[in-house]
């Protein structure tokens, strides 16, 4: 099989170049996200491997088929980018609905820690060899209550880890796991008794903007909040608001509402513009990382297996 990778990350070619040898594939990697500017560049591939930047849509589809190009292959879990219904009967879309959930879980437990712990604001200090610890007072997590929204792998691995540590965990989904240990309650009552609240769903019509100005009313004061699924489940201005009232206790995102072309279009160390990610930046209790819950070398070596995997199934079927 041959495949067009686009989008490439220097930390790709590490993990597919020699997995693709060993399944006899010859892959292209190309830095240029897929779009229709550079769908062309698959002509003569049995199947094209994108990322969640690459936006596939119907008429991208049409292109591909056209030239043959039998699989859309997605190294990545969600698959919002593709526009899959216009794929049926056309191009097969194959993704990787779970690669390392525990990844993400303990990122976002990191994240929660660092900003409860000021850990991020230790670090700046001691390396200019101040050992001040004035306004670094933490909270403990023993406890305390613990508000996962969206029980699915990722919220799964999460409740795990804040049982762990001894908290009382609250969920909401819309589809409830009865075989979850855990309490699950409307979103209302987590928003509100939640100490620490983590967003695990992922980005659809129903969860844009979840957390909003009216959701962010109900909220304790001082509540600390993880976002490591998909930014546009934040209104962004209305955290922003909420941190200059002094809603919360800290924030860690790892997602970013506009961060498409912001943080994971190339690997440079290029500076980017962009006016609420540099007011979210100069609050203290902000940390905000850049798309990177899921880069483990667990999560990066079963995300290139499952996907060539995945071409191996389609051509053997
Ligand atoms: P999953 O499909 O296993 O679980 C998602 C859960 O969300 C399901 O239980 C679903 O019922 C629930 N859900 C659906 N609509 C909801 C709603 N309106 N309110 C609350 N819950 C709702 O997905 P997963 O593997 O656990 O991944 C969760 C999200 O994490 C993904 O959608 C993706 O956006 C994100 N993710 C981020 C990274 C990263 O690097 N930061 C990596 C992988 C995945």
């Amino acid at each position: 099989m041959r495949i067009a990778f686009f989008s490439t990350k220097p930390y790709d070619r590490i993990w597919f170049e020699p997995m693709a040898k060993d399944y006899g594939y010859e892959i292209y990697f190309i830095e240029l996200p897929f779009s229709e500017e550079t769908v062309f560049l698959a002509k003569g591939y049995d199947a094209v491997c994108i990322f969640v930047n690459d936006h596939v849509n119907a008429q991208m589809i049409d292109t591909l088929h056209e030239m043959g190009v039998k699989a859309l292959l997605l190294r990545s879990a969600g698959y919002n980018h593709v526009d899959t219904r216009a794929a049926k009967g056309k191009v097969a879309v194959l993704r990787v609905p779970s690669y390392s959930p525990e990844a993400v879980a303990e990122f976002a437990m990191a994240m929660l820690l660092t900003v409860n712990r000021f850990t991020h604001k230790a670090y700046g200090r001691t390396r200019e060899f101040n050992m001040n610890i004035n306004g670094l007072m933490g909270t403990d997590l023993y406890h305390k209550v613990a508000g996962v929204i969206g029980t699915g792998k990722i919220g799964q691995a999460m409740i795990r880890i804040f049982h762990g540590f001894r908290m009382n965990v609250l969920a909401y989904d819309p589809y409830p796991n009865s075989n979850l240990d855990v309490q699950y309650v409307s979103l209302e009552e987590l928003l509100s008794k939640a100490d620490f609240l983590s967003l695990h769903c992922p980005l659809t019509p129903d969860t844009h903007h979840i957390i909003n100005e009216k959701t962010i009313s109900i909220m304790k004061d001082g509540a600390y909040l993880v976002n490591t699924s998909r930014g546009g489940l934040i209104d962004t201005q209305a955290l922003i608001n909420g941190l200059l009232a002094k809603k919360f206790g800290g924030v860690g995102l790892d997602v970013y509402e506009e961060e498409e072309g912001l943080f994971y279009e190339d690997c440079s160390d290029e500076i980017i513009q962009d006016d609420n990610l540099a007011r979210l930046t100069t609050f203290p209790n902000v940390l905000i990382t850049s798309h990177m819950g899921f880069f483990t070398v667990e999560a990066m070596q079963s995300i290139a297996h499952e996907t060539l995997e995945n071409a191996y199934a389609l051509e053997n079927n």
